[in-house]
């Protein structure tokens, strides 16, 4: 590990005043580990962990503020995020150990790397870690890595839960940087690889996420199924994440995102333009799963993805169907 300067922000401002070469340390469950593996080399990390941005609160509009230092434990055990947006509790709890949920930040959550082992390795390519060195995941061990959304540049997965439940409800993120503050709905947030894999977010040098917004909620159902190697302590293969609201037997609301397949949280409006006014039933929510996958890309281990996916996202469809 490279030496670097330390220091504990005591606002907003003097927070975001470093930009390049300079990161944000809050619960440390995965920039520290990057660091120790070389893979982040930052000249200086900036404590923000006594920022007044923790707090969970009611928006003016009925929808629900979370602080970017809101532990993720936190969040899942909230009971107005219990009882209005199920899917984000059910996505988080399903994510790591309750020893990570217990540190991981909402704002960290959002900004969590990837699993590719070849960009945790420095001894391989990989145009993430370092653009224009190749990657070795193309033709290597893929059989965890993306189907939707990829390049022939970079083909990794974004690995968080929560950030795939945040798409369903169409969650808005707060960033303040030297430049004043901005909103960005979270469809706008990550970036697929294409040409430039280093590049995931709009984030710019400096920029910190102070509050991620939910709007106020559906009156319907929301859920969140995951499909993993085993049953903790695991990454997604693949997942669902369904708001779903029904008038009488026909659709009336439905978002769809999906994780464990895309290069980032992977909103389907292919899956939801099926869904919406059609009747919530096996046919319909088959051809929405088909929809969603339309565009895969599978490499040579992973084309199981997309079969599991589509089972993936008709089971969630049908469970959160029979209960609403
Ligand atoms: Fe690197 Fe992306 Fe290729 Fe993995 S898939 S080796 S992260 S470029």
């Amino acid at each position: 590990m490279d030496a670097f300067q330390f220091i504990r922000a005591e606002s907003l401002n003097s927070a975001t005043k470093y930009g390049v070469g300079a990161k944000f340390v809050a619960g440390g469950t995965n920039l520290i580990d990057m660091m120790k593996l070389d893979v982040e080399r930052p000249k200086v990390v900036i404590d923000i962990n006594g920022l007044p941005i923790d707090k969970i609160t009611v928006a003016s509009n009925g929808g629900l503020v979370l602080g970017a230092l809101a532990r993720n434990a936190d969040v899942a055990h909230h009971p107005a995020v219990q009882r209005d947006y199920a899917v984000l509790s059910q996505a988080l709890l399903s994510g790591a150990s309750p020893q990570l949920r217990n540190m991981a930040t909402t704002g960290g959550n959002l900004l969590q790397r990837t699993r590719c082992p070849y960009f945790r390795d420095t001894a391989h390519a990989c145009n993430k870690r370092e653009s224009g060195t190749g990657c070795s995941a193309i033709g290597g061990h893929n059989r965890m890595l993306a189907v939707l959304g990829t390049s022939e540049h970079c083909i990794a997965t974004n690995p968080s839960d929560q950030n795939v439940a945040l798409t369903a409800l169409e969650a808005t993120i707060q960033i303040q940087g030297a430049g004043g503050n901005r909103t960005v709905p979270i469809h706008s947030f990550y970036s697929v690889p294409g040409v430039t894999p280093h590049i995931e977010t709009v984030l710019q040098p400096g920029e910190l996420i102070t509050s991620v917004t939910l709007p106020p909620p559906v009156a319907g159902k929301s859920i969140y199924l995951k499909l993993r190697d085993r049953a903790a302590y695991e990454f997604a293969l693949a997942s669902a994440a369904v708001v779903i609201k029904l008038n009488g037997k026909r659709i009336d609301y439905a978002r769809v995102a999906l994780g464990g397949v895309g290069t980032k949280p992977w909103r389907s409006l292919e899956a939801e333009a099926v869904l919406h006014g059609a009747p919530a039933d096996p046919v319909t929510f088959r051809r929405a799963a088909e929809a969603a996958l339309k565009d895969a890309h599978p490499q040579s281990e992973n084309g199981y993805k997309v079969e599991l996916a589509h089972r993936c996202i008709i089971r969630a469809l049908t469970t959160a169907t029979q209960s609403v």
